[in-house]
């Protein structure tokens, strides 16, 4: 296209097109504007032309009367008058003739027999006549000059001047009017090229320019209705949450400013629970994060399935919930709650298909009511709840717990002892004790097990009851556990550089500490760089905290460990449930029997039991150790079972390095005098 494809330029296209067509109109008008003058110049020519023949035979008859003394008078003035007009008309004529060619030549100037020198000799014959009185003898051959045949000549070649002049006036006429007619022409063809070349190219880029802002539009527009959606999406989405489709912390937040915000009702009051499920963390780590989502979902629907539409189900943490139900029982709002509640702990407790493996959960749900006499505070409300569920869980899982304020004192008491307890963790407040294990054969010292004590600045020595369930909690456990092994491990050194023979120091590892991959490498490096070997450690494990089947990555860290030498304990063995499972999963070394039993060792039964651990034990080659051994009594039960160690408060009791020392010491004096005594 010659023109350009933008709009805004068109006024391009406009501007020379409207040019051109001005032109052309200037051009025509123009030309009409001469015909018009060259008509009425031409029509005035003919007019004095015409007159020429007129004035000429008036002055020929005025002529013959110059020769009547009486009538002469009255016409000379007439006749020169007359003549006077005749030649001014006759030089005007001149000047133009030569526009008219038909008529030059009829004029043709300087011929003898042309019209011009016919005009002359007639003018100057009427001169001659007027000159001569009218009874001079001259007069009457001059009057016989401008008279009859004479004169006929004159009048016809004034005749054929003025033909001529009509003629040519009418072929130059013509001629104009063919010029208009081309010029119109001209213009018509001008503005449909125009029509073709410009505007309609130009109506077309208009055309086109519109439709393609009306496309833009409608892409606007889809645009538009996409990015509301979005925006819808991400409202939505900044009060749900992603996996269950629940409302999300943010939105249970508003929820409760909202619902709190009415004028309280006689008919309803507000409740809160909180909801945790039970073992979900098992799930996670047995069948994997997707079937961990699942159950999530799971749990969610039911929850919801539970509940009414009106009530809010937000998701608040990773296996955490909260539900806000408006309670239509205003006499007894509790009982109501807890049936509700235990529903949903029924509900969550009923066994669920994922991938064809059926999971059981459970669940634990503690619960408040919104205090209206005292405006109560959202955040107080789910705290609370909290707190209610905390002891839900501590009394056994499974079950719905109503608030009462006087939990709320024994959270703080709990919230004081973890800060303290990472207080002192920093301050290296926990000091290994060490209890002695003895060979029931021989009274050999087998080794040490580093139990734990808090060294508290105002509350003395501490055991491990006192912070260890709390420590676990709040995941600072590991934290102690290595300061623990760390501690064996300089006290077992101590112990060998103050000349005795300790084969091991056992430590308690809790499952947090193998969980962790740190503990692992930590312990390895510890180990090496004091010039210890692997098989100078025995790790305690505590088989209820560590089923094989559920904790992949403490089983792999236990895995790694026993292969590289470390030896491997089952601790408080046959209380718990996965001990055979785990005895076939790990390498394990030894097992340490649990002190109840070693107390009720009198009693028949438990004595069978005993020796049954003590035969399983013996069938796969490992250590045993009877625990809790008080009284002689007992030690002598073992050693008759056949139990090759022993530990208890009756060989020795847990006790600071300094205190193990002396322990030694003594025992080598008494061992030494027996074997004296007993000498031949
Ligand atoms: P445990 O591993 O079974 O340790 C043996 C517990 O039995 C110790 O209690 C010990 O003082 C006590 N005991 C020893 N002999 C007798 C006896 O003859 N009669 C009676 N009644 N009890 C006896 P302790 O020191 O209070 O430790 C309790 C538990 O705390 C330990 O049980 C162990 O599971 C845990 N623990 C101790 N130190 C640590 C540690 O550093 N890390 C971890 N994770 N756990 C530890
Ligand atoms: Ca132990
Ligand atoms: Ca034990």
């Amino acid at each position: 296209m010659i023109f350009p494809q933008d709009t805004r330029r068109l006024w391009v296209r406009y501007a020379i097109g409207l040019t051109l067509l001005v032109a052309m109109l200037l051009g025509g008008h123009a030309i009409h504007v001469h015909t018009l003058k060259a008509g009425a110049a031409d029509a005035e020519t003919i007019d004095l032309s015409g007159r020429q023949r007129m004035l000429s035979q008036r002055m020929a008859g005025l002529a013959a009367k110059l020769a009547d003394p009486e009538m002469r008078p009255i016409y000379e003035a007439a006749l020169v008058s007359s003549l006077t007009l005749f030649e001014d008309s006759h030089a005007l004529l001149l000047d133009r003739q030569a526009a008219f060619p038909s008529a030059a030549r009829v004029y043709a100037v300087g011929q003898p027999d042309g019209l011009d020198a016919q005009v002359k000799a007639f003018s100057a014959d009427v001169r001659a006549a007027l000159s001569l009185d009218h009874d001079d003898p001259q007069l009457r051959a001059v009057l016989a000059r401008l008279d009859g045949a004479a004169f006929a000549p004159l009048l016809t070649a004034l005749d054929d001047a003025v033909k001529g002049i009509a003629a040519d006036a009418q072929a130059r006429h013509a001629d104009l009017q063919q010029v208009q007619v081309l010029a119109l022409a001209f213009s018509l063809l001008l503005i449909a090229i125009e029509a073709v070349a410009i505007f309609w190219p130009a109506q077309r880029s208009v055309n086109r320019a519109m439709d393609t802002a009306r496309r833009r539009s409608q892409e606007l527009e889809t645009k538009n209705a996409d990015l509301r959606a979005l925006s819808n999406r991400l409202e939505h989405s900044t009060l749900h949450d992603q996996l269950t489709g629940l409302a999300n912390r943010k939105h249970l937040q508003q929820e409760l400013d909202i619902r709190l915000a009415r004028p309280a009702q006689q008919d309803h009051v507000t409740c809160v629970m909180h909801v945790d499920l039970d073992g979900f963390k098992d799930v996670n780590d047995t069948l994997g994060h997707a079937a961990g989502d699942c159950v999530l979902r799971r749990a969610a629907e039911a929850m919801r399935y539970r509940t009414r539409a009106e009530d809010l189900v937000a998701r608040v943490g990773g296996d955490e919930f909260v539900i806000v139900s408006d309670i239509y029982d205003a006499g007894d709002g509790a009982g109501r709650a807890q049936q509700i509640a235990e529903g949903i702990v029924a509900r969550l407790r009923e066994p669920m298909v994922i991938d064809r493996q059926t999971v059981t959960v459970g669940a634990s749900i503690g619960y408040t009511f919104a205090d209206r006499s005292q405006d109560p505070d959202p955040d107080r409300l789910v705290s609370d709840a909290d707190i209610a569920l905390y002891e839900a869980k501590r009394a056994g899982k499974g079950i719905a717990v109503l608030f009462d304020t006087s939990m709320r004192s024994g959270v703080e008491r709990r919230h004081a002892l973890i800060r303290d307890i990472e207080r002192a963790v920093d301050a290296n407040e926990f000091v290994p004790f060490l209890q002695p294990q003895i060979e029931t054969r021989t009274g050999a010292v087998l080794g040490f097990e580093v139990l734990t004590r808090w060294n508290h600045p105002e509350r003395g020595i501490l055991p491990p009851a006192e912070f260890l369930d709390l420590a676990e909690e709040s995941g600072i456990v590991d934290v102690i556990d290595r300061q623990a092994a760390f501690g064996g491990l300089d006290a077992l050194i101590a112990l060998r550089k103050a000349g005795h023979a300790v084969p091991s120091i056992s430590i308690n590892a809790s499952s947090v500490a193998l969980r962790n991959p740190d503990f692992a490498a930590d312990l390895r490096l510890a180990v090496a760089m004091r010039g210890l070997r692997p098989a100078d450690v025995r790790i305690e494990i505590v088989e209820s905290t560590l089923i094989a089947d559920v904790d992949e990555r403490a089983t792999r860290s236990l895995q790694t460990l026993a292969a590289e030498g470390f030896r491997v304990d089952l601790d408080d063995f046959g209380t718990g449930y996965a001990s055979l499972a785990l005895l076939s999963k790990l390498e394990i070394s030894g097992l340490k029997i649990d002190r109840h039993l070693v107390l009720d060792i009198e009693n028949p039964r438990a004595r069978k039991v005993v020796e049954a651990i003590i035969g399983l034990a013996r069938g796969l080659s490992l250590d045993i150790v009877g625990e809790g051994v008080e009284t002689a009594a007992q030690l002598k039960t073992l050693q008759a079972l056949g139990c090759p160690g022993a530990q208890g408060f009756g060989i020795g009791v847990p006790m600071a390095l300094d205190a193990a020392v002396q322990w030694l010491d003594r025992r080598t004096d008494l061992w030494d005098g027996t074997q004296r005594r007993s000498a031949p």
